[in-house]
């Protein structure tokens, strides 16, 4: 099938990536590798292969700035080889500099996949185990679950202000049946992305694979429709006609675009009409409304201003904010003022957004890399175990799985020898290349070239891929015991 289906709690193979560029936006990762400073392996043998907006993330990982990396692991069953790339961009990043971040998706884990409590606390700390174990810094991370993170369901509940039921049908698929709680799950996921810039905006990158696209590219539109204010918002309000709402609601249709062309012309136009149209001084309309919403025994509008439009300058923000504070007018003022580039707009959007107590989230970055080939051929799923390996597997197991596995071969020894086999179908080259020859290139190199021109032979390779798993394995589990500790000294609540 050459569908690309991106359903983040399906089953869906995403089998043409390439698609993923064209028809979802996202970009190659090939255009920002020359810029990342030390790469990972993964990122060097394009098992990572496509990114969101990292160059963001990476202009502040050079120049020393703060940035963040945040992912979560829905605790559903053992933590695989699958997962263990996860881990690895995370510890990456933090290496870099990076503040980490690893959650416990257990309300979605509960609410999606209808684990029991249990459950989800056994799996959760065996994830956390491993992680540890693969080099997270918990003193200078941090690691939560979902459900204890008051912070983190207080923002959920304030994105849920912003999203719809239609967004979710239209993006998830949801419908009528769709019960509640898993669409609480979801704007509590859309909370933890953002969690990383609650106290101050950083650029974020959250690594996933591309089936959870769906949920950055929601959470990038959500981080903006927070972080800015609308020019009509504070004015919606207030007490207009027909045609005065259709103006602001054009108006702000017109800022809110995605046009890289900063729409200047509308705000203009949008506060010459309400000069023309001699709308009440801003001044006492914002009295007249507070008063309005005081004997109404609603929250007085300061609060709600706290969203600044990307578009339009710093004066222009603050004579629009201090209008509707009730201190200035701003239409002949400034009408002309709005001649700055987008990202300069949006630079100062943020810092007038939260030097009124907003948000100013930056859209989160995200980096994509590819599912591996499960060892029985078609994906890797932690329903079927031969068709993974997990961490948790006896390496003994390990072992027995990889000389299982299918291969890229030929039918026979000396066809390979004449043709040679077929690595990029091979789920043990990707053993190599994602896991087994770890850091060293030359070797995964060694591996698909020999295999390519016959000299390898498939028995030979697994059994060579056999050992070092067992050998990971071993290492792996030896370091996860070692760890315990550590786990114990973080302030999750997990049941054993
Ligand atoms: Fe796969 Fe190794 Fe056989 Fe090549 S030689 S097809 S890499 S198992």
């Amino acid at each position: 099938a050459d569908d690309v289906a991106l359903d983040p709690w399906g089953s869906s193979t995403v089998s043409d990536y390439e698609k993923l560029f064209t028809e979802f936006g996202i970009e190659s990762f090939d255009d920002v590798i020359d810029e990342v400073p030390n790469p990972h392996y993964l990122m060097r043998r394009a098992i990572i292969f496509g990114h969101r907006d990292y160059r963001r993330v990476l202009d502040a990982m050079r120049n020393d700035e703060p940035f963040a990396a945040l992912s979560g692991f829905m605790p559903t069953g053992d933590p695989h080889i699958g997962h263990k790339m996860v881990f690895d961009e995370i510890i990456w990043h933090q290496e870099q500099g990076g503040d980490a971040y690893a959650l416990i998706a257990d309300l979605e884990a509960h609410s999606a996949r209808g684990l029991s409590w249990a459950e989800i606390d056994e799996h959760a700390r065996d994830y956390l185990l491993s992680l540890l174990a693969l080099g997270f810094d918990p003193e200078e991370g941090e690691l939560y679950r979902q459900s204890e993170n008051r912070e983190v369901q207080d923002l959920a509940f304030e994105l849920g202000i912003e999203a719809n039921f239609s967004e979710f049908e239209g993006i998830y698929g949801f419908d009528g049946e769709t019960d509640v709680s898993h669409m609480q799950s979801v704007v509590t996921q859309m909370a933890d992305i953002l969690y990383p810039q609650l106290e101050e905006p950083k650029p974020t990158v959250i690594p996933v694979g591309p089936d959870q696209d769906p949920h950055v590219r929601f959470a990038r539109d959500l981080a903006s429709r927070v972080g800015y204010f609308r020019v009509t918002e504070a004015y919606a309000s207030f007490e207009v006609d027909d045609d005065e709402r259709a103006l602001l609601a054009d108006a702000y249709d017109a800022l809110d675009t995605d046009d890289d062309t900063v729409r200047c012309e509308d705000a203009a136009t949008w506060l010459a009409a309400q000069d023309a149209k001699d709308v009440p001084d801003p001044a006492g309309v914002r009295d007249d409304l507070e008063a309005k919403l005081a004997s109404a025994g609603k929250e007085p509008l300061r609060p709600r201003v706290r969203f600044l439009d990307r578009n339009a300058s710093e004066e222009a923000f603050e004579a629009l904010i201090e209008s509707v504070e009730g201190e200035k007018r701003v239409y002949d003022e400034h009408v002309d003022a709005f001649d700055l580039d987008r990202d300069e707009a949006e630079d100062l959007a943020r810092d007038v957004a939260v030097a009124h107590g907003g948000y100013g989230f930056l859209p989160p970055s995200s980096i994509y890399h590819r599912f591996m080939t499960g060892l029985t051929g078609g994906k890797m799923s932690s329903s079927i175990p031969a068709s993974h390996i997990s961490l948790l597997d006896d390496p003994e197991d390990g072992y027995d799985k990889v000389k299982a596995a299918t291969t890229g071969g030929r039918t026979s020894a000396e066809e390979q020898r004449e043709k040679g086999g077929r690595p990029d179908q091979c789920p043990v080259y990707e053993l190599y290349a994602y896991l087994l020859a770890s850091d060293d290139d030359a070797f995964a190199e060694r591996v698909y070239e020999e295999c390519r021109n016959g000299e390898r032979l498939c028995g030979d390779c697994k059994e060579q891929a056999a050992e070092l798993m067992r050998e990971f394995l071993e290492d792996h589990q030896e370091k996860r015991d070692e760890v315990e500790g550590l786990l114990e000294e973080t302030d999750l609540t997990l049941e054993s």
